[in-house]
């Protein structure tokens, strides 16, 4: 399997792929565009048939060795063997089986009509970061390990990509973690679950500022490309083709168990950000999986309700991005959606290039077909299964009050948002999996607004604020921020 970027020229897309391994360490490719499958792999009614049966790490076996074709097989069955295990997503609540990794639930089943949560986050940090991290973690290690190579990950968190990162890469050979905050401004919770790590190869840095400006830090130092070359910085955000992928999976796996026979077709709703999380969807529609719709769910911050309702893709200056109680679909940009609109154009690089510089340079781009628009391929979304819906704080209290009183779960602010938006796309015939995407815990002061009491939390987080905690505080200063790296990765 060859990649190639959503920005290549036609010319080079045949004369330059890369293969799996070769993009695994990487982010974006040399021409700013993000890799994608020369060609999606196709799978049969008989191998869904064959893979029904499977455990949730034989069934990722099967899917990434379609994509990891450089990996011998034995070696990349024992990385999901080893990343997938009940021990690892020990957080499944009662009636929840452990061993199934993505539990499905029924929640309501009436005249048709039926409405299921798929529970992704029942790993270390309780949010589906983990189901991609975790094996990320297993890959860099199995990697580092065959060249001797070490590898520094930097990068800035808001909450769940830095708790999910440090979780995954706790105690790995060849790999440090330096992850930014904003000093004080997260939860107790997700403070408390990131700086309570005791690993040596674990580095907290509590930042005086805000988010963004650990951003603009961590972009001051990926731009000086010798110090990251010396220092062997790399990065783990979404969008590296390796999370996707391991994301694909458990679409297969909701599909599997939410059917009796292939000729069944599913519905799933995301809570969605960044668009990796659905872009997986596409990916696994695309490889022939029977999925009807797949429906992007946003909060406030409705860059791709707005895409997929109109066909202008209009990204935010952050000032106009919101400070929501789903706080990880807070984002002025989505930064995989590149992925799906290289698709869209007919797999056309230059076009996608001309496209998202056009994002850069003047904000977005429309593709409505209207006159004076960049396009007309908005027409082509439905064939793709896209469609979406948009939640707001009080659609979030109502949904997470209804759910409690219907249902008697307690559900997280971004899973409420998916929640809200399934309900309005729910067909009869056709069943609809709701990706949960938090659990409760992580967003506790929102649950104890709409429902008056505090979220359960699984067993072992009962005193995490309590716990020792190891983090440094720095100004925002980009010099300090090197010599502090250079100094503990002892290169
Ligand atoms: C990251 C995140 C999302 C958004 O996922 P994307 O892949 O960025 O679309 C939604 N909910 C939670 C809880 C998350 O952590």
């Amino acid at each position: 399997m060859q990649y190639v970027s959503t920005r290549a020229a036609a010319s080079a897309a045949s004369s330059s792929p890369s293969n799996f391994s070769d993009i695994l360490l990487g982010g974006l490719a040399a021409d700013g565009g993000l890799f994608l499958p020369t060609a999606y792999p196709q799978v049969s009614g008989a191998e869904l048939d064959a893979w029904r049966k499977l455990s949730y790490a034989d069934l990722a076996y099967e899917v990434l060795k379609k994509f990891a074709t450089d990996i011998p097989d034995a070696e990349l069955r024992a990385l999901t063997a080893k990343t997938y295990t009940k021990e690892v997503y020990r957080n499944a609540r009662a009636g929840e089986k452990a061993s199934q990794i993505t539990p499905l639930r029924v929640l309501e089943e009436a005249d048709g009509r039926k409405l299921v949560l798929q529970g992704l986050s029942n790993g270390p940090t309780l949010a589906f970061k983990d189901m991609a991290m975790q094996l990320l973690g297993n890959l860099f290690e199995y990697t580092l390990a065959k060249t001797g190579a070490q590898l520094n990950i930097f990068g800035a968190t808001s909450g769940d990509t830095g708790s999910a990162a440090e979780y995954a890469m706790r105690g790995k050979q060849g790999i440090r973690v330096f992850m930014l905050s904003p000093h004080k401004k997260m939860s107790a919770f997700q403070s408390a679950q990131m700086f309570s790590l005791q690993d040596p190869n674990i580095f907290n840095i509590a930042v005086e500022g805000v988010f963004d400006d650990c951003q603009d830090m961590v972009k001051a130092v990926s731009n000086d490309l010798p110090f990251k070359a010396a220092q062997k910085i790399g990065t783990v955000n979404s969008i590296n083709w390796a999370r996707v992928v391991a994301q694909v999976v458990y679409y297969f796996r909701g599909y599997l168990a939410a059917t009796g026979s292939n000729d069944e077709k599913v519905s799933f709703t995301v809570p969605s950000g960044n668009f990796g999380n659905i872009c997986a969807g596409h990916i696994a529609r695309m490889m022939g999986l029977p999925i009807a719709k797949l429906v992007a769910a946003t909060n406030e911050n409705d860059v791709l309700d707005e895409f997929f309702r109109t066909g202008v893709y209009r990204v935010r200056k952050s000032a106009e991005t919101y400070h929501t109680s789903s706080p990880s679909m807070d984002i002025s940009k989505a930064s995989n959606f590149e992925r799906f609109i290289y698709d869209l154009v007919g797999r056309d690089g230059e076009r996608t290039r001309a496209l998202f510089h056009k994002v850069e340079t003047q904000g977005g781009f429309d593709l409505s077909g209207k006159p004076g628009s960049d396009g007309d391929e908005f027409k082509k979304v439905a064939q793709y299964g896209f469609q979406s819906g948009k939640s707001t704080h009080q659609d979030r209290l109502d949904t997470i009050r209804d759910v409690a009183d219907d249902y008697g779960i307690t559900i997280d602010t971004h899973t409420a948002d998916g929640i809200k938006v399934a309900r309005e796309h729910i067909e009869k015939g056709v069943t609809m999996i709701v990706l949960e995407t938090a659990l409760a815990a992580k967003f506790n002061e929102t649950i104890l607004d709409a429902l008056g009491v505090d979220a359960e939390r699984p067993a072992g987080f009962e005193n995490i604020e309590a716990l020792p905690q190891k983090f440094v505080v720095m100004s925002a200063d980009v010099a300090k921020m090197k010599a502090y790296i250079a100094a503990n990765t002892g290169l």
